[in-house]
């Protein structure tokens, strides 16, 4: 026999936004994908027709997208395993659901709500937990305990059943998990579970293995949550005859929030003051809005990053890593069993070391958008100049204005603090004289000023403090900014010059 073909899916539910984790499983299964010159598959998991949300599917697109995550199989782009909306299968789970009814691997039942209600309660009375499987079965209202002709006959007068998977009795199954290892469980402890609905629906276990065998998946690579049902995943496979064709499978650690202490979940992120979802999300509902990392001014390359070391690490210092170097070096078996951290003050780092590596040219493209809308005309040449010398002190374009809005607008007020620690008696009159010199050079560069000035300082024996500190603080506004010369190279001489005069004009030392 061939090698397997590799063919993994993203299962996601379109019950709302994706978050980081229901993204990192998408990098995650897109990574291994790639690197085994395998299939990606986009498979949208809307069996429960009571939690579809409005926009949840085209979400799950654009968020893919955004990070550079191409699908080869989905309901948008088409495929040979089609069609790839549960809500569009539905006729396939029944036969499936019925086969193992015919088989004795399932059974009908007939228990209401109601009933389950009462026989729960009583339970919870005498202080257990009702578990409808192996030792409560033969009591409930089900193909197994009632007389073959009553069963029929409640079938026939319509009234509702589901079908409950037949946990076998007292089983030790051992399987393995490529990053849990060895997993043991003992079948009686499982439950019945229901594998189709009244409404005509599957649950999520049929529906979710029926369709991984039908995909030809190869491996199951999702979150830890999804770890309990396996058992029931493995023996459904089992009960169909399947277990050759059965994924392997591996379990992605938990997200937890930045304190170690739970779940990063849908709810917490902006309470904790970052997104967790890719992309903004506005609540069809209620519209409350939830930020995302794209309008919070990361770059998806940076994203992809964070969430490729939310439990996985290439066992190296690397920390930057393209999607090309991922998709070489990732690897299931370097995936962590503990739940990992979540970062925020990380995850600025990582798009801080992004911006760094753009150019000026193209974060101008954006900046100066910024620019425009806050009314300040400026030209591509010096705000690409500006970025090359502020870049470093930011983590995203949002932080430009911050760090170089002096460029564009002469200081309005001065920094009190400065002005009392920097504006000496002496200060008018030593600007004065700078002022004067300045006015005289010729090549306004930002070297030949450092070394003019520089030289003037020395031959008028001034200290360097009792010059720069005050010149500093006219022309910015404050103690702050990159190197002054390249400050003042960009502004020009004559808006240099305006900038001394009118703080000379405007600044006094309280008294
Ligand atoms: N629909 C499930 C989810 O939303 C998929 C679980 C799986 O990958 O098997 O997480």
């Amino acid at each position: 026999m061939g090698k397997r073909m590799i063919r993994v899916r993203f299962a996601p539910s379109p019950t709302g936004p994706l978050h980081m984790g229901g993204m990192r499983t998408a990098l995650f299964n897109f990574l291994f994908a790639r690197q085994n010159n395998g299939v990606f598959v986009l498979r949208i998991e809307d069996t429960d027709q009571a939690r579809y949300v409005k926009g949840a599917e085209q979400y799950i697109i654009d968020s893919l997208e955004w990070c550079n995550i191409s699908v080869d199989e989905g309901f948008h782009v088409g495929g040979d395993y089609g069609p790839y909306r549960q809500s569009e299968r539905k006729s396939i789970y029944r036969k499936y659901a019925e086969k193992l009814v015919l088989a004795g691997k399932a059974y009908i039942a007939f228990d209401t709500q109601d009933d389950l209600e009462k026989i729960r309660k009583n339970y919870e009375r005498s202080g257990e937990t009702f578990n409808y499987g192996v030792y409560t079965r033969e009591g409930m209202k089900n193909s197994l305990s009632l007389p073959e002709n009553e069963t029929q006959q409640r079938i026939e007068s319509e009234e509702p059943y589901v079908i409950r998977f037949k946990i076998p009795e007292n089983v030790g199954l051992a399987f393995s998990d490529i990053i849990r290892g060895m997993v043991n469980v003992n079948t009686s402890t499982l439950d019945d579970k229901i594998l189709f609905k009244s409404d005509g629906m599957p649950t999520y276990h049929l529906a979710n293995v029926v369709d991984d065998y039908l995909m030809k998946i190869s491996h199951v690579i999702r979150g830890e949550e999804w770890l309990p049902s396996l058992p029931l995943h493995i023996l459904l496979y089992q009960a169909f005859g399947w277990e050759n064709d059965m994924p392997e499978f591996a379990h992605m650690p938990l997200t937890l929030k930045p304190d170690g202490k739970g779940k990063l979940s849908k709810r917490e992120g902006d309470r904790m003051g970052f997104p967790v979802f890719p992309l903004e999300w506005t609540n069809p509902v209620t519209g409350e809005k939830s930020s995302g990392y794209r309008e919070s001014g990361y770059f998806p390359e940076a994203f992809v990053n964070i969430l490729a070391f939310l439990g996985w690490n290439p066992g190296t210092s690397q920390e930057i890593f393209s999607m090309e170097e991922l998709i070489r070096t990732f690897s299931l078996e370097r995936v962590v069993k503990a739940g990992s951290r979540f970062d925020p003050d990380k995850a600025k780092w990582y798009n801080h070391q992004y911006l760094q590596k753009k150019s000026n040219a193209e974060l101008a493209t954006r900046y100066l958008e910024i620019l425009n809308e806050k009314g300040v005309s400026a030209g591509r040449e010096s705000v690409e100049k500006i970025i090359g010398l502020i870049k470093n002190r930011a983590n995203f374009i949002e932080d430009f204005w911050e760090q170089s809005s002096f460029f564009f607008i002469p200081p309005v007020e001065y920094d009190q603090k400065t002005v009392m620690k920097r504006w000496k008696g002496n200060t008018p009159q030593i600007l004065e004289k700078l002022k004067r010199f300045i006015a005289g050079i010729d090549d306004f560069t930002s070297a030949n000023c450092e070394k003019m000035v520089k030289e003037w300082i020395e031959e008028n024996k001034l200290a360097v403090g009792e010059v720069m500190n005050p010149f500093r603080l006219v022309i910015v506004g404050a103690a702050m900014g990159p190197h002054l010369f390249d400050i003042i190279g960009i502004l020009g001489k004559e808006e240099t010059l305006g900038r001394i005069e009118a703080g000379l004009k405007k600044i006094r030392i309280p008294l």
